[in-house]
């Protein structure tokens, strides 16, 4: 490490241990031999002022783990609904809006919250002095990162499942720094152990996933968007969980925010609406058996189970649940339920959405629309609580009235099932 090496804005704490680090060379874990545990990102600044002059997300730099700004990131906007509010007798409905929707001021060309991700992590990817990152994605994050290291002129290793390359394109031309790697035959969990085979090569980096605290920050500014917008911590947010990453970053955001203390009560917690699309809902399925444990899942039955889900993005065989700091903590302390919305539901979730509220969501947003339908009949939450919604995806019909789209071509196609790294590597290299 360099002497005299200037003070960050924040440290990383082990949740299991508390051990505190520095933010030195991309650190993802504690050093310390323990069961498996996040690290949180400690800011040493208690109270969130915005950097009005800084572009994108990165007005929120004070609470996120970057350096350099980067160019063109989207934000979230965050505003009071009235028309799915009035059909469904809520007084105090806000919808989180992740998305394109210039006509609201919505700038986010990838049409997904996952570019909140993408640009802390490059971000703070360059600040440890790393390049070469690998990023392993079902279709959404991929073309978040696509997206942010193509303007950014970021070199990127993709590696994604055939079902996800419809998703990987882009508004513009796409530069050359994007290296796509195509898996054929194999799913998002064959594409993740990819990723981490190339990422154990020298000079590459692996990107994560929920352990990078820059991804959990930067998807948790949706929410500091969504109580700046309001005033106050709502009582409830309801979104759609793949993995449960933006669900854990809501709960962190919001920890933060209450410590802040002009958003409510220091302590004051918004019960987490958790949504999965019916039949593939594993985090469900182990929150209701209790304990910290992630139910065991037969790989064929799971892939069954996905063939049938109409929102695809939600698809995670392996999420963050039992770690320390996971979903199953997140869900202990904020309190909650979770629920089993089907393709129907969704459907006519995301029908309404769009005829009642003018834009058009993404499946996986509709799952959260679903949720909320579900919440209201069972009587779960009262008229006059505060609700977040977050819609993590939307305006890809509105983005395509104003640009046509460029698909990101594969550089190389391997066998998901039985991939020659070496060949792999010889591409990349
Ligand atoms: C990834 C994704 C989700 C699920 O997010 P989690 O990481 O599971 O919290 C929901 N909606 C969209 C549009 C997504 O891309
Ligand atoms: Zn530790």
């Amino acid at each position: 490490m360099r002497s005299g090496q200037k003070i960050v804005h924040y440290r990383l704490r082990c949740l299991e241990c508390g051990r505190e680090y520095q933010d030195t060379n991309f650190r993802l874990r504690c050093d310390a031999d323990h069961a498996p545990a996040f690290l949180r990102a400690v800011y040493s600044s208690p109270q969130l002022t915005i950097d009005k002059n800084a572009p994108g997300i990165f007005r929120y730099s004070r609470w996120l783990p970057v350096g350099q700004p980067l160019k063109k990131s989207g934000t979230t906007i965050t505003y009071r609904s009235e028309e799915l509010a009035r059909k469904l007798g809520l007084n105090n409905l806000y919808i989180n809006f992740n998305g394109y929707w210039p006509e609201k001021g919505a700038s986010m060309i990838t049409c997904s919250f996952k570019e909140l991700e993408a640009f802390p992590v490059l971000s703070r990817l360059q600040k440890s002095g790393k390049s070469n990152i690998v990023v392993a994605s079902a279709g959404n994050t991929g073309r978040a990162f696509a997206y942010a290291c193509s303007l950014n002129s970021i070199p990127l290793h993709l590696v994604v499942p055939e079902s996800g390359l419809p998703m990987i394109w882009l508004a513009d031309k796409p530069d050359s720094c994007v290296n796509l790697i195509a898996l054929r035959g194999g799913d998002y969990l064959d594409a993740i152990n990819l990723a981490a085979r190339i990422a154990q090569k020298p000079g590459f980096t692996s990107e994560g996933g929920a352990l990078n605290v820059a991804r959990r920050d930067g998807m948790g500014t949706a929410i500091l968007n969504g109580v700046l917008s309001i005033g106050s911590i709502p009582d409830h947010y309801f979104q759609a969980i793949g993995s449960g990453t933006g669900a854990i970053a809501a709960w962190e955001a919001n920890i933060r925010l209450a410590e802040d203390g002009r958003f409510g009560d220091r302590g004051k917690l918004m019960n987490l609406h958790l949504a999965q699309n019916v039949p593939f809902t594993p985090i469900i399925k182990s929150w209701r058996s209790g304990n910290r444990d992630f139910v065991t899942l037969n790989e064929d039955e799971s892939k069954k189970e996905l063939e049938k889900v109409y929102a695809k993005v939600l698809s995670n065989r392996n999420p963050p649940y039992s770690i320390k700091g996971g979903v199953y903590d997140a869900m202990s302390d904020a309190g909650g339920d979770m629920y089993e919305v089907t393709n129907k539901e969704a459907l006519m979730a995301q029908e309404d959405f769009e005829r009642l509220e003018g834009i058009d969501i993404s499946p996986a947003a509709a799952v959260a629309v679903g949720a909320l339908y579900q919440a209201v009949k069972q009587n779960k939450i009262a008229h006059k609580d505060v609700i977040l919604l977050n819609i993590t995806g939307g305006g890809y019909k509105r983005l395509r009235k104003d640009y046509s789209l460029h698909q990101i071509q594969p550089l190389i196609e391997v066998d998901g099932l039985r991939t020659d790294l070496n060949s792999v590597m010889k591409v990349l290299v």
